[in-house]
């Protein structure tokens, strides 16, 4: 099989993604990134619980490196951050009881907190934080940029 390679010759993208690694979010992230934030070339990394990876990093780790290399490497200027609601890495929405709204203020702590942290590190970058939160009696997922 092969597949055309659309960045040929090209070594920078415009953004870093950064997601939680849970199957039912991945593929809609990635959608949303490109409708909605209308970015087409970034790098995807995704590491259980996203910001949570990050708060936990020793600023020198695999966690870190998700951010670096497409930084360092490919010029990324922007930098999203994407947590999601029932995230296994944070113990998923029973942590909350089941309370949406408090289940977000505690996610949009945990992106503030990784926000600042890499900004520490790359002052000169965008950091968009996004929340992907279950709608609609779990039908659609709504993303919420901070
Ligand atoms: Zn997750």
């Amino acid at each position: 099989m092969k597949i055309p390679f659309k960045f040929k010759d090209i070594h920078s993208c415009e953004a870093v993604v950064l997601c939680c690694i849970d199957f039912r979010f991945w593929r809609e992230t990635f959608e949303f990134v490109q409708k909605e934030l209308s970015l087409n070339s970034f790098d995807f990394p995704s590491l259980p619980g996203s910001a949570k990876a990050i708060n936990e990093s020793d600023g020198n780790d695999l966690a870190m490196s998700c951010i670096d290399v497409p930084v360092n490497l490919h010029h990324a200027k922007k930098i999203v951050i994407v947590n999601h609601q029932d995230c296994g890495a944070y113990g998923g929405s029973r942590q909350f009881k089941e309370d949406g709204d408090a289940e977000q203020r505690f996610h949009e702590k945990e992106l503030k907190k990784a926000k600042e942290k890499i900004l520490a590190k790359y002052p000169d970058r965008e950091v968009v934080l996004v929340y992907a939160r279950l709608v609609d009696g779990n039908e659609n997922i709504e993303f919420i940029v901070l």
